[in-house]
């Protein structure tokens, strides 16, 4: 998968591209790049935004910025990149990213990301250029840098290799597998600490019990995030 993050900032993905399970996706020949929206403005001295019609606070991103910096890194017209990839605007209000999203983004060949500061995109950017629009929670960042991480963390961690142990990925809080709940509680050495021990089934050897109760426990934790009772 080749992952595009565009943004203002792109110093913030530095970081992040030197993190070991990014590198190793990048071993498998996965790409995450960064770019700088600010490099192929059309506006003069570096300028991106502009005042909001309407009046209001804050500044709002060009369209015909993102759409140079779409065109400039594709080669292409920019309202047909989403047409080749998806194209995913980050924002407060979009569609809310949660593991099914992760999985369907982890299936693509190639994402774009585009990273809003200020008070956000001009709308155009959403309805022309975007293939989705989307949010990793209801409350406001000052950036969607973070929410790109966000997304590019949940989505590579599912990339066939990414992780140290095959399996690690699928068996994992909000799967299938734990029809769509919490994952269960884990435990390790020692087996006994302050008085508190490790759960006697886990220690028995039988694994049609461990598996009965780690889906019940599962289940449980699930309900008690609905704020039902967990019994
Ligand atoms: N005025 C906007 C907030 C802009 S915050 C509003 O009230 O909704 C600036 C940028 O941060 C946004 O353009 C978006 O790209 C990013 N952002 C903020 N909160 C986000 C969230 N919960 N999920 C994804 N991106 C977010």
């Amino acid at each position: 998968m080749r992952i595009d993050i565009f943004t203002l900032f792109p110093e913030w993905f530095d970081w992040l591209k030197a993190q070991r399970h990014v590198r190793n996706a990048a071993a498998l020949g996965h790409e995450l790049a960064t770019v700088d929206m600010r490099a192929t403005t059309p506006l003069a001295a570096g300028r991106v935004d502009d005042t909001p019609y309407g009046g209001g606070a804050g500044m709002v991103i060009r369209v015909d910025v993102v759409a140079a910096a779409l065109a400039g890194h594709y080669g292409s017209d920019p309202v047909e990149v989403r047409t080749q990839r998806r194209v995913i605007a980050l924002a407060a209000g979009g569609r809310r990213f949660d593991d099914a999203l992760a999985s369907e983004l982890a299936a693509e060949p190639a994402l774009t990301l585009l990273c809003g500061r200020y008070e956000g995109f001009d709308d155009r950017v959403h309805e022309h250029l975007a293939s989705d629009v989307v949010s990793i929670g209801p409350y406001v960042l000052s950036g969607g840098e973070p929410a790109a991480m966000v997304i590019c963390d949940a989505v590579v961690r599912k990339l066939a290799g990414a992780l140290g142990h095959a399996d690690s990925a699928l068996e994992e809080s909000f799967s299938p597998a734990l029809e769509g709940g919490p994952e269960y509680p884990h435990y390790t050495r020692p087996a006994e600490w302050r008085g508190h021990p490790v759960p006697e089934v886990l220690l028995s050897g039988d694994h049609a019990r461990i598996r009965g109760w780690r889906l019940e426990r599962s289940r449980a934790r699930g309900r008690s995030l609905e704020g039902r009772p967990p019994g």
